[in-house]
């Protein structure tokens, strides 16, 4: 079924159970990351990303920067717990992207993702990512897309940390403010229902995505699709003011 918005100046996308699969983020990326974490924490310590991280977790233990064995087990438990704790995003993502440029790992995108993205790319309509993983995690998901790179579709990326939590109305004020975007003229797209609400809330247009094989909070007022294919969009034509 076709799901008509009205012109957008960018349209801005969830990752998990919108453009790649939730399951794989559990199954596939959050075990690896949890594999690695301890090598990542001892081989990487030193340089300024990690050890910024690493003295955010020594902070809220209460323990010195040099415990890492402490500082280990409590990311491990936050990607058990799957805490969106921002130190743990950081090292996440970059845990990823030295597995994705080995080639041990590949990201998911459900099928109808890289030729529609291409299509508004294309279109002229600016493509924005707003995940809670953070934006090193994005560009390396998108850049390793299973039929090449994304990435360079993407003109924009968001985090918690940059924009601030997914079911708050503010963070969304920002992210318009940070884009130079009327509210009305952005386009979200979630699976969390709190999400398109928080949305909506700051005056965003918003569109549920319900993936076949995917869990997702029920969608209630949001118009859905269950493929980008549905979505009939076109570039707003007022340029941003
Ligand atoms: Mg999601």
């Amino acid at each position: 079924m076709k799901v008509h918005v009205e012109p957008v100046s960018a349209i801005v996308m969830d990752i998990e159970g919108t453009t790649s699969s939730a399951r794989h983020v559990y199954e596939v990326l959050f075990p690896y990351a949890r594999a690695a974490m301890a090598t990542w924490v001892e081989q990487h310590g030193d340089e300024p990303v990690t050890r910024k991280a690493i003295a955010e977790v020594a902070e809220q233990l209460g323990v010195e920067s040099t415990d890492t064995a402490a500082i280990v087990a409590q990311l491990v438990q936050w990607i058990d717990d799957d805490v969106k704790a921002a130190p743990l995003k950081t090292l996440q993502g970059l845990i990823w992207q030295e597995g994705y440029s080995r080639g041990e790992l590949t990201s998911h995108m459900f099928d109808d993702v890289p030729p529609t993205l291409r299509t508004w790319h294309i279109a002229g309509i600016p493509l924005v990512i707003y995940s809670s993983g953070s934006v090193a995690a994005q560009k390396a998901l998108f850049a390793h897309a299973p039929d090449g790179d994304l990435d360079s579709l993407i003109g924009a990326n968001f985090d918690i940390t940059t924009a601030g939590p997914k079911r708050e109305r503010d963070s969304y004020t920002r992210i318009a403010q940070a884009l130079n975007a009327k509210p009305e003229q952005l386009l979200f797209l979630s699976d969390i229902q709190a999400e398109l609400d928080a949305a909506r809330a700051a005056g965003w247009q918003v569109v549920g995505v319900l993936r076949e094989g995917e869990t997702q909070a029920t969608a209630s007022g949001a118009p859905l699709i269950s493929s980008f294919t549905e979505l009939e969009v076109l570039p707003a034509s007022e340029p941003d003011c």
